[in-house]
C-alpha cells in the first residue's frame, strides 16, 4: 500500500444496469466470449475502455493470426476465429496459404510466407507452411464490430473496469469509470477479458505477474517496390495492402528496462520512449532503403504491445509438460506459433478462479505458467477460448452462475457443435 492514503466517504454509485453475462474487455477474447454467449441465448453486456474492438489486434497492430494449425498441416482452431477469417478474406482485408500448402516444406514456398510474417521460429527449425493469416486491422476492427451487433450484444465503449463488486465468493459485477461518472453493471457471470486480470485482481483472486519489454509496431506505406525492400533483410512484412509494410519492431535490446505493465509510471515511460525508437527507425529506414526513401508512417499502434502482465493462478495451471496432453475438460486446442507438431489442450479450469463462483477469464491472462503462456496468448487461442468462456458463461445461468456446475461434457459437446475442433487427440 502506498505510504500516504486517503479515505473516501462513502458513497451511493447508480447501477447503470443488470445483465446476466458481463464481459469487460474488447479484445480478441471478449469479443469471442460476448458473442458466443449472446448466441447460446444469455443477455449480454460487453464493456471496452477504448473506443474499438480488437485490443493488440487491432490497437497493437499485430496483424498477424499465428496460427490455426499444428504446425503440421492440421487445422486445429475453428469456431469463431475461422468465421472472422472468413469475413475478413471477403472483405478483401487478409491474406493466408491456400489450404492444399498448409504443412508443406517446400523452402521456396516457406520463404515467400516468411515475407508476410506468417512462419516463425529458430534458424535451424524445419520450416512449414503454416496456416496463418495476415490481415488488415482496420477490417478487423469493423468486422468484430458486426459480429458483436449482430449477436445483439449490448456494448458500451469508453467505460474503464475499475473494480469488481464482490459479496463473499460471488462476483456481483463491476465499477466502471467514465466521463458519466462511477457507475455499477451488476451480473449473474462476469468474464474477465481485459488482458491484464483487473477485474478478477480487484475481486482478491490470485495471479501473477509478469514484468516485460514492451514492443510498439508500426506500419509504412508508400514503399516504392515491396518485394525489393524485402530482399534487403530488414524486419518487417508484407501486408494485404498494397506498398505497406508491417514493423513488428520491439524495443527488448534497446528500451534498456523491462516494465511493470499494471504500473502508470512504466507505461508512460514505454510509451514515450518506444515512439521516440519507432520515429528513430522510420528515419532510419527511410535513409537505408531506397525502396523506402519516399515512404511515410502509416501508423503506430495506439496500445503498447504488452505480451504478458497478470495471469489468473485458477482451478489448473497448465504447464509445459502437459504438451500434447489431453484433457476430458479441453474446450480448445491450439499450436505454438515457433514450434511445429506442438499442441497444448486447454482445460476449462484454466479459465476458472479458485475464490469466485461466478468468474470466468478469457485470453491472454489465463491460468498458464509462463512458458505455455507464449502459446496461448496467440490471437487464435485467445479466440477460441473466448468462445468457451463466453457459451460456459451462458450454460453456467442454469446454475445460479456458478461456473464450475458447468457439465465439461455438454460444453465440449457444444463447442463442437458451434464449430470447434475437439478431435486431434481421437484423430492423432
Ligand atoms: C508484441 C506482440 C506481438 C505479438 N504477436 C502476435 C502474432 O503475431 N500473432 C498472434 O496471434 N498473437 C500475437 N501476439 C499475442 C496477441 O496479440 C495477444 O496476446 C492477444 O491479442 C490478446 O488478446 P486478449 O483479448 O486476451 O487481450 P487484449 O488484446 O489486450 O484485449 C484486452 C481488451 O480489454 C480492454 N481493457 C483492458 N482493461 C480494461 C478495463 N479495466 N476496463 C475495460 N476494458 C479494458 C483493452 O482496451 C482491450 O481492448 C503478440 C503480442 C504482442 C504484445
Amino acid at each position: 500500500m502506498a505510504a500516504e492514503t486517503l479515505r473516501e466517504p462513502p458513497r451511493e454509485t447508480p447501477v447503470l444496469k443488470r445483465t446476466e453475462v458481463l464481459v469487460v474487455g474488447g479484445g480478441s477474447a471478449g469479443v469471442s466470449a460476448a458473442v458466443a454467449a449472446a448466441r447460446a441465448g444469455a443477455e449480454v453486456t460487453l464493456v471496452e475502455r477504448y473506443g474499438s474492438l480488437g485490443g493488440l489486434a487491432t490497437g497493437g497492430l499485430i496483424a498477424l493470426l499465428l496460427s490455426l494449425d499444428d504446425g503440421l498441416g492440421r487445422q486445429v482452431i475453428g469456431g469463431l476465429c475461422q468465421e472472422l477469417v472468413e469475413r475478413i478474406v471477403r472483405r478483401g482485408g487478409a491474406f493466408h496459404p491456400p489450404r492444399g500448402e498448409w504443412g508443406a516444406d517446400d523452402p521456396e514456398l516457406v520463404a515467400r510466407y516468411f515475407r508476410w510474417g506468417l512462419v516463425w521460429g529458430g534458424a535451424r527449425a524445419q520450416h512449414r507452411v503454416r496456416y496463418s493469416v495476415a490481415y488488415d486491422p482496420e477490417v478487423m476492427r469493423w468486422v468484430l464490430a458486426e459480429l458483436v451487433q449482430e449477436a445483439g450484444v449490448d456494448l458500451l465503449f469508453h467505460m474503464w473496469g475499475a473494480q469488481a463488486v464482490v459479496e463473499g465468493d460471488r462476483t456481483r459485477g463491476a465499477i466502471f469509470e467514465s466521463k458519466a461518472g462511477r457507475q455499477a453493471i451488476l451480473a449473474d457471470v462476469v468474464i474477465d477479458a481485459t488482458g491484464d486480470l483487473d477485474i478478477a485482481a480487484s475481486a482478491g483472486c490470485g495471479f501473477e505477474l509478469e514484468r516485460i519489454h514492451p514492443w510498439l509496431w508500426f506500419r509504412m506505406g508508400g514503399v516504392s517496390d515491396v518485394d525489393a525492400a524485402l530482399e534487403r533483410g530488414e524486419t518487417f512484412f508484407r501486408t494485404p495492402n498494397p506498398g505497406v509494410v508491417l514493423a513488428p519492431w520491439g524495443s527488448a535490446t534497446r528500451l534498456g528496462q523491462s516494465i511493470d505493465p499494471t504500473d502508470p509510471r512504466d507505461l508512460t515511460f514505454a510509451e514515450l520512449e518506444c515512439r521516440r525508437i519507432v520515429m528513430e527507425e522510420v528515419t532510419r529506414l527511410r535513409q537505408s532503403v531506397p525502396e523506402m526513401a519516399d515512404a511515410h508512417l502509416c501508423n503506430i499502434a495506439t496500445q503498447l504491445g504488452i505480451t504478458e502482465s497478470r495471469r489468473l493462478v485458477g482451478r489448473h495451471v497448465l504447464q509445459r509438460e502437459e504438451m500434447d496432453r489431453d484433457f476430458d475438460d479441453a474446450i480448445c486446442v491450439t499450436g505454438h506459433w515457433t514450434k511445429y507438431g506442438a499442441v497444448y489442450a486447454i482445460p476449462y479450469r484454466c479459465l476458472q478462479a479458485r475464490e469466485q463462483v461466478n468468474l470466468l477469464v478469457a485470453g491472454r491472462l489465463i491460468s498458464v505458467n509462463h512458458r505455455v503462456h507464449h502459446a496461448t496468448k496467440e490471437i487464435p487461442a485467445c479466440m477460441a477460448v473466448g468462445q468457451a468462456a463466453g457459451l460456459a458463461a451462458a450454460m453456467a445461468l442454469e446454475h445460479a452462475g456458478e461456473v464450475a456446475r458447468v457439465d465439461p461434457a455438454s460444453l465440449r459437446e457444444r463447442l463442437v457443435s458451434a464449430g470447434a475442433l475437439l478431435d486431434y487427440f481421437e484423430a492423432t
